[in-house]
């Protein structure tokens, strides 16, 4: 048994649902993560010896014995018994999982672990992540000749500590679109700005999942909030999607949609604002994110583009659908893959590379200590730090995460003028349909066309002031042995996901993958993010959500379903179009039933610190009310919701944030 030059260190162990893995003397338990101060951590020796991994809890010097070779976990106690399992039971608040060895990673030398739940009958698989202190990258597995050479030490993980004497002009809490956003426009009209980046989340892909990645990770979500009670009991909405607390946020995981709302979209915003967009911001955020249209998309496999004849014959087709009241107008989808290998935008790349940029992994920030006018100091998971005396902070961290930290920091007695933060809330309700003809009866297609094709449009709507869109992605392929490649193509390059399931390789089809997008009604007093009544000790996670529909709403998705079945109808003039019943896994001519159909958790939270320019919790030049350096990205800035997919909105308005605070600063100092 040879001992690798593994060296000993510290790990820990990270499922994204929240725990951290940690033992004590009543066996192994997880602990949340979050309740914890960053020392508390769980934190394990490890050493390699083929086939063991050997892990030592260093507060409890209890030791486990991972055997790759016979997938068994040995556990050798603080008074020294020895015992072996399978798998070991863990708690997480009062659910018990099985914590294994994967048993699909084949490769001898390498610790790749999961949970899962100990209903044997259920498939769900929960990934554990691994990460070293110090490193400021998450691994899913260890191999065995992981080394921390010199390469990795120059990565190493900066800490607070590390910058506590430096002063930036900027601070940015958030590494997704609206940080990037704010700091690609800033660095143009500044080039020597200083910035810090906080962030809570560790490095775990550098480019969007789809291609950075063959397996990506799944559990990565996070809702840091609470849901009301008569909100989780609702029937229809009982949540919405959460954050995705890694380096790059969702813009690693999102579908690429980047729709530019029109002036009748934006009715309700504010006029100068709408008209700065529209002249000059929605145009740099299209650029900055590579955005184009699917027509327009070059990628390639096996000699043939990818969107070509198909995406032309689909939208012709498709064009019949404006003689649906309600539609506005059919598009070839705007994507953000405009870039050398359509590989959709994320803002990883783009940060790492910036040299005026310090970035803190691991970084929480659950309060704003204030002096009654300006933020001076921020308190966060590893400590806390000032700032400087001209420094401006920009909270880029997403709707309802932005929202806690102001509520946690601003109280309603000293800033009255924030009475309103979280009084209003708007989000996307959604359904979603998949649909399939064969391929010849609905487009004709040249003999040489690939034996792949994707397609995506598109189709916005408003029903009596209330908008709704459908996006469409498509693909159209001709019979095959196997369905692998069909299914790679769609998985990468496709923008909305199309199933593997779906997918029948013995003829030639055309599926279509439909989700119909509508609006919350911005004008329902009782959806609202309020800080929960209760004592809780994690100040980022205290906030409480309230949904609930009111008639607006019910009939827009009524409304919205209804459309999708008559779009999709449109796809064949024959009696052959079949849709898939998630159900039973199957596909039928019947129509799926709403509860199908309709998803329970709603996306694209906003408007919970609305912009305008009377009694509204943020003024017309991002900051909010009251305090003087304090500035509001991404969808809680806006006044109505809309329907349209909110990442060139959001990008084009922290783009326009920073001109604003340049041009401010300037004048000032003139
Ligand atoms: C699967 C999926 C598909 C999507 N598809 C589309 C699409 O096609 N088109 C579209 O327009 N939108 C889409 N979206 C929505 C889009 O991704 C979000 O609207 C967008 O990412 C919001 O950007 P953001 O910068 O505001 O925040 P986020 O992307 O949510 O990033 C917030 C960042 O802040 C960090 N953070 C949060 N709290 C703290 C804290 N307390 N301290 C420090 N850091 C913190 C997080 O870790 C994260 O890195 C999709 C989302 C998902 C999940």
């Amino acid at each position: 048994m040879k001992l690798s030059k593994f060296p000993l260190m510290s790990l820990r162990c990270i499922n994204f649902s929240g725990p951290l893995i940690s033992t004590d003397q009543d066996g192994f338990n997880l602990e949340l993560g979050s309740t914890k101060s960053i020392n508390a951590t769980a934190l394990w020796a490890i050493t390699y010896a083929d086939p063991l991994w050997i892990l030592t809890n260093q507060s409890s010097l209890m030791c486990l014995a991972f055997n790759v070779k016979d997938k068994c976990i040995c556990i050798k106690s603080n008074i020294g018994e020895i015992s072996v399992h399978q798998s070991l039971k863990v708690k997480i608040d009062d659910q018990y999982l099985q914590l294994r060895l994967s048993p699909n990673v084949t490769a001898d030398h390498k610790l790749t672990l999961e949970l899962f739940p100990s209903n044997e009958y259920t498939n769900e698989i929960f990934p554990v992540f691994i990460a070293f202190e110090g490193y400021h990258k998450i691994l899913r597995s260890i191999e065995s000749d992981f080394i921390f050479n010199d390469q990795m030490m120059n990565s190493k993980i900066l800490t607070l500590n590390d910058i506590k004497d430096k002063s930036y002009d900027y601070v940015v809490i958030g590494s997704s679109f609206c940080s990037l956003g704010f700091i690609h426009q800033i660095c143009q009209r500044d080039p020597n700005a200083k910035i810090l980046v906080l962030e809570r989340g560790l490095q775990y892909l550098s480019e969007h999942h789809q291609h950075g990645c063959s397996s990506p990770p799944k559990h990565v979500e996070l809702r840091s909030w609470t849901v009301a009670t008569a909100t989780a009991q609702n029937e229809s909405i009982k949540n919405v999607y959460g954050q995705i607390p890694l380096f790059g946020g969702r813009s690693l995981y999102w579908s690429g949609w980047c729709p530019t709302p029109s002036t009748e979209q934006l009715a309700g915003w504010p006029e100068s604002l709408k008209i700065s967009l529209q002249e000059k911001y929605f145009d740099l955020a299209k650029e900055l994110l590579n955005v184009i249209t699917a027509d327009q998309i070059r990628a390639r496999e096996n000699d043939h583009l990818i969107y070509n004849n198909f995406q032309t014959s689909l939208k012709q087709r498709l064009n019949e659908v404006m003689s649906i009241d309600t539609i506005k107008e059919v598009q070839h989808a705007p994507l953000a893959m405009g870039n050398d290998r359509s590989i959709k935008f994320s803002t990883v790349e783009n940060l790492s590379y910036m040299k005026n940029v310090t970035i803190v992994f691991d970084c929480a920030v659950n309060k704003i200590v204030h002096d009654g006018h300006k933020a001076t100091r921020l308190q966060t998971r590893q400590g806390s730090i000032s700032l400087s005396n001209n420094a401006k902070l920009i909270l880029a961290m997403s709707t309802l995460p932005a929202t806690t930290l102001v509520l946690n920091s601003f109280s309603e007695t000293e800033f009255p003028q924030l009475a309103n933060v979280g009084k209003r809330f708007t989000a996307h309700f959604v359904s979603s349909v998949t649909a399939r003809v064969p391929r010849h009866h609905l487009l004709p297609l040249p003999n040489d066309a690939a034996g792949v094709e994707l397609g995506a449009l598109y189709i916005p709507g408003i029903k009596e002031g209330a908008q709704y869109h459908l996006q469409l992605s498509a693909v159209a392929y001709t019979k095959t042995n196997n369905d692998d490649n069909i299914h790679k193509i769609c998985k990468k390059y496709s923008a909305n996901s199309i199933s593997k399931e779906c997918i029948d390789p013995s003829q030639d089809f055309v599926i279509v993958s439909c989700s119909t997008l509508g609006e919350l009604d911005h004008k329902n007093k009782n959806n609202q993010f309020n800080l929960m009544n209760n004592d809780h000790d994690d100040l980022t996670s205290n906030g409480e959500l309230t949904i609930q529909l009111n008639e607006q709403d019910e009939q827009l998705r009524n409304w919205m379903d209804n459309v999708t079945f008559k779009v999709m109808n449109k796809l064949s003039s024959n009696d052959d179009l079949e849709y898939w019943h998630e159900n039973n896994q199957t596909w039928k001519k019947d129509l799926p039933s709403s509860d199908q159909i309709r998803k329970n958790c709603a996306v694209h939270d906003a408007s919970t610190m609305w912009i305008g320019d009377i009694d509204t919790p943020v003024q017309l030049d991002y900051r909010l009310r009251g305090v003087d350096n304090v500035y509001i990205t991404g969808g809680a800035l806006w006044p109505t919701g809309g329907s349209w997919n909110p990442v060139v909105t959001i990008v084009a308005m922290a783009m326009h944030l920073a001109d604003t605070i340049h041009d401010n600063s300037n004048s000032s100092s003139q």
